[in-house]
């Protein structure tokens, strides 16, 4: 047989597993049921709390809920809707600001409306009112205005 190569965390389980207590006197054991006893004990009492602690560790980083939508609509980064407004006939999209790299236009606010063509940008708190204003570009793009 060929001597194996120990790593050191084989090394320091081994460790705990030859001081693991035992809860009966190792002689009244028999030498298979004295090994299944260490086993059992070892699982008990080293592995399944360090495999506890290791979840506890790791859970902070685990997210919480789903994971946010990517938008891409029409091959555009953030792009939620992509539509002609009824009123001027011109495309005005919907974004989410970070997506899209609109956050140092709108500041704080989550989702733009844009004007494509004249390239107004406006800021809003949700997605519903980003919606909203984007049947209506003429109440808030200077270029639209006119038309
Ligand atoms: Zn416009």
């Amino acid at each position: 047989m060929q001597p194996q190569k120990q790593s050191g965390f084989v090394k320091a389980l081994r460790g705990l597993y030859e001081t693991a207590p035992l809860c009966r006197t190792p002689r009244a054991l028999s030498p298979r049921h004295y090994e299944r006893e260490r086993t059992a004990l070892f699982v008990k009492l080293v592995i399944i709390p360090r495999l506890a602690a290791f979840r506890q560790k790791q859970a902070p980083l685990k997210r919480r809920g789903p994971m946010p939508k990517i938008y891409s609509k029409a091959g555009r980064a953030g792009c939620v809707q992509l539509r002609k407004a009824q009123s001027t006939g011109l495309l005005v999209g919907v974004y989410n600001s970070t997506q899209a790299g609109l956050d140092a236009a709108v500041g704080a606010c989550a989702w733009s409306t844009v004007c494509e063509v004249h390239s107004t940008i406006i800021g809003h708190a949700t997605r519903r009112w980003a919606l909203d204003w984007a049947s209506v570009p003429e109440q808030w793009c200077e270029g639209c205005k006119g038309i």
